[in-house]
């Protein structure tokens, strides 16, 4: 299990990023919304959708999951 964040600043195309805890792309606290502790970054940006129009997975902490 790990623990998972959105950042809740768009990128240019449009889209909130999913990250793991510990990804060197983490944009900085003030902009890290905590979404949960998933088994797999699927789950996560799964629960994200929810909260947000347009979600991603990091390209790479969890590029499988975009
Ligand atoms: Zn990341």
């Amino acid at each position: 299990m790990k623990l998972y964040y959105i950042d809740t600043e768009k990128t240019l195309f449009g889209e909130n990023e999913v990250h793991e805890e510990g990804c060197h792309r983490l944009p900085k606290k003030e902009k890290l919304e905590y979404l949960g502790t998933f088994a797999s970054c699927h789950t996560a940006v799964k629960m994200a959708r929810g909260q947000f129009e347009d979600v991603t997975g990091c390209y790479l902490c969890s590029c499988h999951c975009s």
